[in-house]
């Protein structure tokens, strides 16, 4: 690791213990926090004209001299994409021998990779181990994490961080929730961590057979619901808190805490940006890591849309918090209702009787109109009327904006109801379709 305030401020100030690294996030001014950030910003700036071809190129392309940068904006129209990462080779954005590789899963074009070294990798755990600690993990607990291991991150940095705090962990990949659950009494874990999805497979078979003590469930992955979140917690008794990150983050940039009203970046190892905000803030999240130095990524485009929450929290820690992940920027439609998201359909839609749920959401063009079709399966015979007056309540007062549209003439809204089955998909259903032509 090199020098810096932020490395300095570690050695002196909270020396190796998680507690004490967390004691420290809590009353840190503000101000700290971005000389901290500016500080690591300038220094991974300074390493990365070095070290990384990549990053040296895009400085020489774009004319921009290196000792002037002070903040993100100073780079222009410097980034680094998903596609860069895809499409050049790796060695361009490595800048020493690295010890470990990483892969995401990939969507499209395959999976992208990061390297990292041994250290970067204890000290995402340390940080994970923070977040952790500050949601109560504490010694004598036992962890089971079963995010996908294989080339995926997170199952390791989970890991790494029990570990630092002497914490018992069994991280096993991703096994059959039913596994999970025979063991869940003979190993006496207390603290489970999954993917929503799969943590909702387990709370079933929960249901049924009988739960265990446990205190705290941690979720990443792909989203989780409120649906999902509040079903695995009635199921428990116990509070479900959100973490997320990628292996492009190395693991963690942030996690709720105990209010779970917004993740907590954090800001000692990564600056974060919202690019483009529209009128409420949402805009795509994009991510410069301060302190690695195997791969560092300089104004990462992660693609997924979020917002600043500018409040200071109820839980003390004055690590800026953004709002859930609204959606994938490329799952963004823009139309006359407003910028428009998977998520605004699933949180309208999840509690209105009689509709399966296979649903579809398209937005179509009649002359020069916006029209926003629900196309909905009717499940159990009560009347279409009663499903449309319920979707028009739940979009009115959920999302008052995109009512207000609709009441401006903005776009219609139709409804289309179909027969049992005909809008089954695959296992990652597309939600919302843009099907206006060019
Ligand atoms: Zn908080």
């Amino acid at each position: 690791m090199l020098g810096g305030l932020r490395n300095l401020v570690e050695r002196v100030v909270i020396g190796d213990s998680v507690p004490a690294l967390v004691r420290w996030g809590k009353p840190v001014p503000r101000s700290v926090i971005r000389g901290i950030q500016a500080d690591g910003f300038r220094q991974v700036i300074r390493y990365a004209t070095r070290h990384q071809e990549f990053f040296a190129r895009r400085l020489r392309e774009q004319g921009i001299d290196p000792r002037r940068v002070r903040r993100p904006e100073d780079l222009g129209e410097i980034f680094t994409t998903p596609e860069d990462l895809l499409s050049l080779p790796l060695e361009e954005f490595l800048c020493r021998p690295p010890q470990a590789v990483f892969e995401t899963t990939g969507t499209s074009g395959g999976p992208k990779r990061v390297y990292f070294s041994y250290d970067e990798l204890e000290f995402a755990g340390r940080y994970q181990a923070a977040a952790l600690y500050e949601n109560g993990v504490r010694p004598g607990d036992r962890v089971v994490c079963t995010f996908d291991a294989g080339y995926w991150i997170s199952s390791w940095v989970t890991f790494l961080g029990c570990r630092q705090m002497g914490v018992f962990c069994s991280a096993v990949g991703k096994p059959h929730p039913r596994d999970t659950y025979d063991r869940l009494g003979r190993y006496g874990y207390n603290v489970i961590v999954g993917d929503p999805t799969w943590l909702v497979s387990l709370s079933e078979i929960a249901e049924k057979e009988g739960t265990f003590p446990v205190k705290l469930i941690f979720a990443a992955g792909d989203r989780m619901t409120d649906v999902y979140r509040s079903y695995v917690q009635d199921v428990w008794k116990a509070p479900v808190i959100l973490g997320y990150g990628s292996t492009e983050m190395g693991g963690g940039l942030g996690m709720e805490c105990r209010q779970r009203e917004g993740i907590h970046i954090d800001e000692f190892n990564f600056l974060v940006e919202i690019l483009d905000p529209d009128a409420e803030g949402y805009g795509e999240l994009v991510v410069t890591t301060l302190s690695r130095r195997t791969m560092p990524l300089i104004r990462y485009r992660v693609r997924d849309v979020t917002r600043f929450i500018e409040e200071s929290c109820g839980c003390g820690a004055t690590l800026r918090r953004i709002a859930r992940i609204r959606g994938r920027r490329d799952e963004m439609v823009v139309m006359g209702a407003g910028n428009m998201y998977p998520e605004i359909f699933e949180n309208v839609l999840h509690d209105i009787e009689g509709i399966s749920d296979n649903w579809q959401v398209g937005v179509r063009q009649e002359g020069t109109h916006d029209i926003l079709e629900f196309r909905l399966e009717l499940s159990d015979g009560i009347n279409a009327a009663a499903v449309e007056a319920s979707v028009e309540r739940n979009l009115s007062t959920r999302y008052p904006d995109v009512w207000a549209n609709r009441q401006c003439g903005m776009y219609r809204l139709e409804f289309r109801f179909l027969p049992a089955g005909t809008l089954a998909q695959g296992r990652k259903p597309r939600r919302l379709v843009d099907e206006r032509g060019t």
